[in-house]
């Protein structure tokens, strides 16, 4: 049988699966953030559809399907888990699980980790057993990472941790933490770091949630206090911390630039015009925002095949390691436009901070929560220096 074939038979067998076993409820546009599934410890399920979607992908290993069985995948090729996208997308499933497990620890882990790790830290991820968090940002280390003063004291078979992170998304609700720590302060800045794991519930370990403009309070200030971190949670070596964050980095903007593609939630030409109205032709009855929109739509489109296209370099090893940072930075810009032009199409209505017109949350909270977008993960400003730097091939300033 061609590959062809084989893929094609998977493709009938995927939608097959999807149909009988995707819940109704988990086959329509989330209502708010509060719809997304985080899993961990304390998981909160907004219903039992969204419970069994997550046991039944989990147990399938498709919560993530390119990792190896072992370690709670499901081992399919690069070509195999496009497929089960495209299936979940066109039945609109629902993401069955958000993790920073799935789409920043587990990559490094499986780069950098020891069987050991892997084994211990990776099937919990899949099934969204344990939830983590990232403790990268320090007060005085933002986009100038390396200055992180966190420090890490060697005691033999564990490290004893103090010190201070910001920005801590979910620090109050994760189960385990995948940190930066200085462990040699007389090293050069970014050789002196190391990568290390551990739980949130370690003694010395504490939490203050920080309000946002939108109201909300994503994350944290964290801090650590004589925290003890045994030595097997190390991942690489003592000192080599900086590349498993680099490295970690990349799928970080890889994930955060994908929010530049629209998932289930309806065309933004198709949002304006119930917003709006149509005119006698048919069209979006505001002529200036139906421009606006028309070259938003294509940026849009382009930006999805840029997607597909940086999926397939990757798949043939030919993807640049930088080109991460091209679509975090042109993501996260499109994501802001999209809520800009919402925001448009809503007029004063959609200033409305308390209601949720049709249900959707309220478009300012959202529209708001964009702002942040160019800002995690790096900022737009870091990410075009690094474009110019490692890509363009630009000389520095
Ligand atoms: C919603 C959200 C969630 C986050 N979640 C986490 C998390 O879970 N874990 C975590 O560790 N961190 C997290 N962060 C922190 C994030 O990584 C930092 O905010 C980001 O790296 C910028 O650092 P900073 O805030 O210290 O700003 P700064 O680095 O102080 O930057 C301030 C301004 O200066 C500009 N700037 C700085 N250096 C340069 C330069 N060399 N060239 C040009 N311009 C420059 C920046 O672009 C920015 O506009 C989160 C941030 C946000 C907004």
């Amino acid at each position: 049988m061609s590959d062809t074939n084989t893929l094609e038979d998977f493709r009938v067998e995927t939608h097959a699966w999807l149909e009988a076993q995707c819940p109704a409820e988990m086959r329509t546009p989330l209502a708010s953030e509060d719809d997304i599934c985080w899993g961990g410890r304390h998981a909160v399920f907004t219903s039992d559809a969204q419970r069994i979607w997550l046991q039944r992908m989990g147990d399938r290993g498709w919560t993530v399907p390119t990792w190896p069985r072992e370690y709670g995948g499901a081992g399919l090729s690069a070509d195999e888990a496009k497929v089960l996208a495209q299936e979940m997308r066109r039945l609109n499933c629902r993401m069955p699980l958000a993790s920073f497990g799935i789409w920043m620890l587990g990559p490094a882990l499986l780069k950098f980790g020891t069987e050991a790790q892997k084994l211990e830290h990776m099937p919990k991820i899949a099934r969204g057993e344990i939830r983590w968090c990232q403790g990268y940002s320090e007060p005085n280390a933002g986009s100038d990472l390396a200055s992180l003063a966190t420090r890490a004291e060697d005691r033999g078979d564990h490290f004893i941790v103090n010190g201070q992170k910001i920005w801590t998304s979910y620090a109050d609700k994760a189960d385990w933490i995948f940190c930066l720590v200085r462990t040699d302060s007389a090293a050069k800045k970014h050789t002196g770091i190391s990568f290390v794991l551990f739980d949130m519930a370690s003694q010395g370990v504490s939490t203050k949630p920080i309000a946002l403009i939108s109201g909300k309070s994503p994350f944290c200030e964290t801090f650590f206090d004589n925290v003890r971190v045994e030595r097997r949670n190390l991942v690489g070596t003592a000192g080599g911390g900086w590349d498993v964050a680099k490295y970690l980095l990349t799928h970080e903007r890889e994930m955060i630039g994908a929010i530049g593609e629209r998932s289930v939630a309806k065309p933004l030409g198709q949002q304006a015009a119930e917003l709006v109205g149509l005119d006698a032709h048919g069209r979006l009855a505001d002529p200036m925002l139906r421009a606006r929109i028309a070259e938003f739509e294509v940026d849009e489109a382009a930006f999805r095949l840029l997607m597909e296209r940086f999926g397939d370099l990757a798949k043939a090893k030919q993807a640049h390691p930088a080109f991460s940072s091209a679509l975090k930075y042109y993501g996260a810009e499109l994501n802001k436009r999209r809520h800009e032009l919402l925001m448009s199409a809503g007029g004063s209505d959609a200033l409305e901070w308390e209601g949720a017109p049709s249900n959707e949350g309220s478009a300012a909270r959202t529209w708001l929560r964009t702002k942040a977008n160019s800002i995690e993960g790096g900022t737009s400003e870091v990410q075009l220096n690094v474009i110019a730097k490692r890509i363009l091939e630009l000389p520095g300033a």
